[in-house]
């Protein structure tokens, strides 16, 4: 086993890496950027290297820095996470050249996987079933569209670089083709630098199944199959493992392909084969497709961890330090049933933007495992994905390990920024969901309801008053009552009055338009009109918050005080934190309404924002290239006459 190992990571990954070294007595060395010098993962590592600044390509992209900090430090080996280097064959050269160890494939494992194209004919020629489609050189627009015709439509464009669901389009109609191409291609060339894409068969009522396996380089075994078809926009969002519905036909058939794949390209370390499933009449042997290999651990690993009780990044470890694989397949066997939920700090209500901010509150659930790079205090900055933290419930059935999910959800607590707990929480209540019936369309057919905000019933509004009195806090203290007397006040959350009244220690009268919420704490716990609330008030600065179920939070600040600079339409606002990819006007260009005026990136997206009225541009206040927070205006146009 290595003595000392280098995380090339930042984040949940980075910690979850540096947990199992722990356990396994190797020491660790952390890498930060910048904008992580006070990260968890920097804290947590027996020693930390700073390799630049916040940009990506400035510090966790910087392979040279990376590798130089691991020999400065007496690291014998590195370890990629996902993301970042994590499948560039190009680092794992320079890693082995410098007399390291790359913790994962070779890099001709991952060239060979490296393009959707190259990877799927390589796995026919290993006889592992592949979508149907065409995957050849021919990029020739009609020659596409005379694939596609072939295949029948519906058909799925993706470029052979992509990732993340870019540069993939999904063409109903011949009509539709030509435009779906050039888009698709535009994209993969902006952001993969290769405009090169394949045709594939649209899979109907479509599953992702995904099989991990772990090879020594020469033999392999896989650890049984992931579920991941609760997608949105092609991005996982719950994951589960097994997949629900699944026969032991179709598991050995989906096993057998998975090795098959890893020995053909000599696999050493943790790997991932997807599968999509055509689940339109069940699972069943012959409807399943290879889509591509994920050279790397998984964001959704735990789940396999949970249901096997292997540690994977132990299994890493051991193997990539010389060790034969730990386990026969014979030995692997499936117990129970896991969850996985993705947190994520997210603006739903405006389409699942990206956001920031400082978690000044942050409580995760006992009894399920949460895996985050984040602790209470700390901030998402814009320049990282926006993972809060991965919430991971196991039970002995299926029905059990989503009732643990549900509640897990319901006692996750964030203050500090918008996240997607109640969208998450919503998803584990979905009747199909619990039903098994799951597919890549389920999300968005039920989006609506999904992403319906509970409106806070009196009793919320009323607890979110007394907080706003400083009457309670945190746990339900007597803060206010100690210094009881009879007194009436007047609070403002976020457009409500509301009038509090206290009666007696521990006992208050909420009035809000008319309706009146008697509140008493009994045993630490507040009962609103006779009943218990479970819920727990939270202050943070400039707001108070109510958990359990659900999450409220109401601002302290009066809403008329708030800037409305965007009024008129005359400021164009940064909607979320992001890089400027592209300005499109100069000062005093005359616009109109809907006119392109710049691109934002942020993560996986690019939004454009458009003048919201016609106008002439007085001001440019953001350039090509430059990081911004959301709310910072970016162009000003004059006033109108
Ligand atoms: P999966 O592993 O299931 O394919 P994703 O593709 O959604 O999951 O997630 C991997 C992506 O997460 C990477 O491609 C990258 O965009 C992003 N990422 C990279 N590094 C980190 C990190 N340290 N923390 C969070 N997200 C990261
Ligand atoms: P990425 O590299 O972006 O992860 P994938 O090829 O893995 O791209 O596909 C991502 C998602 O797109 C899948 O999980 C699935 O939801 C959908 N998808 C991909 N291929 C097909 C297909 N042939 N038919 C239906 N859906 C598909
Ligand atoms: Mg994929």
């Amino acid at each position: 086993m290595f003595s000392k190992i280098l995380i090339a990571n930042r984040g949940e990954i980075a910690c979850r890496v540096i947990d199992t070294a722990r356990k396994l007595g190797v020491a660790t060395v952390a890498v930060y950027s910048d904008a992580d010098a006070t990260a968890r993962h920097v804290a947590m590592a027996d020693e930390a290297v700073h390799i630049g600044g916040p940009r990506p390509s400035d510090s966790y992209l910087r392979g040279g820095a990376i590798i130089a900090a691991a020999l400065a430090t007496g690291a014998q080996a590195i370890h990629p996470g996902y993301g970042f280097l994590s499948e560039n064959p190009d680092f794992v050269d320079a890693v082995e050249a410098a007399g390291l160890v790359f913790i994962g494939p070779s890099a001709s494992a991952i060239r060979a996987m490296g393009l959707k194209d190259a990877a799927k004919a390589l796995m026919e020629t290993a006889g592992v079933p592949v979508v149907p489609g065409y995957h050849g050189d021919n990029q020739d627009g009609e020659h596409l569209a005379g694939a596609a015709d072939t295949i029948g439509y519906p058909v799925l464009i993706k470029a052979v670089a992509g990732g993340g669901g870019k540069g993939m389009r999904l063409v109903e109609r011949p009509g539709d083709f030509a435009a779906a191409l050039e888009s698709a291609q535009g994209e993969a060339r902006t952001a993969f630098g290769n405009p090169a894409v394949l045709i594939e068969k649209y899979v109907s009522m479509p599953r992702h199944i995904e099989v991990q396996v772990f090879g020594d380089g020469t033999r392999a075994v896989h650890l049984y199959e992931r579920d991941c078809s609760l997608q949105r926009r092609h991005q996982k969002v719950i994951e589960e493992a097994p997949a629900p519905g699944m026969t032991a036909e179709m598991r050995a058939a989906m096993g057998q392909a998975a090795v098959r794949a890893a020995e053909a390209i000599g696999y050493k370390g943790a790997g991932t084969i997807e599968f999509i499933v055509d689940g339109s009449e069940g699972l069943r042997p012959d409807r399943f497709w290879f889509m591509e290999m994920n050279t790397r651990l998984q964001v959704e690993h735990p789940v396999t961890e949970a249901i096997t009780g292997i540690d994977l990044v132990e299994w890493q470890l051991r193997v990539a330090s010389g060790e034969p694989l730990p386990a026969a397949q014979a030995d692997l066997t499936i117990t129970g049933h896991a969850f996985e939920a993705r947190l994520y700090a997210e603006d739903v209500p405006a389409g699942f933007l990206p956001a920031t901010g400082t978690l000044t509150h942050l409580h995760f659930p006992e009894g399920a495992r949460a895996d985050t790079g984040v602790r209470p205090g700390d901030t998402i900055s814009p320049w990282y994905d926006p993972m809060i933290a991965k919430i991971i419930t196991r039970g002995a059935t299926r029905a059990i390990a989503l009732s643990r999910l549900r509640a897990a959800l319901e006692d996750t607590e964030v203050a500090g920024s918008v996240t997607n707990l109640s969208f998450l929480a919503a998803l584990s209540r979905h009747e199909g969901f619990a039903r098994g019936e799951v597919d890549t369309g389920l999300i968005g057919r039920d989006i609506d309801a999904l992403t319906a905000a509970a409106a806070p019933d009196l009793a919320v509004q009323a607890l979110a008053a007394l907080g706003a009195a400083g009457l309670a806090d945190g746990g339900g203290a007597l803060t206010g009552f100690a210094l009881w007397s009879p007194l009436l006040r007047t609070v403002a959350l976020d457009g409500l009055t509301a009038g509090v009244e206290v009666l007696a220690p521990g006992h208050a009268r909420v009035t809000i338009d008319g309706a009146v919420a008697d509140c008493r704490l009994i045993a630490g716990g507040w009962w609103v009109n006779g009943r218990p609330s479970g819920a727990r008030i939270v202050l943070t600065p400039g707001r108070v918050s109510v958990f359990g179920p659900g999450a409220f939070h109401f601002d302290l600040t009066d809403p008329l005080d708030r800037a409305t600079q965007a009024a008129g339409g005359g400021l164009t606002l940064s909607p979320m934190p992001g890089l400027v990819k592209a300005v499109f006007v100069t000062a005093g260009q005359a616009v109109a309404a809907g006119d392109r005026l710049a691109v934002l990136e942020a993560m996986k997206m690019e939004h454009t924002l458009t003048a919201a009225r016609d106008g002439t541009v007085a001001e440019v206040l953001a350039e090509a290239g430059s990081q911004v927070e959301a709310g910072v205006a970016l162009i000003r146009l004059e006033e109108e006459e």
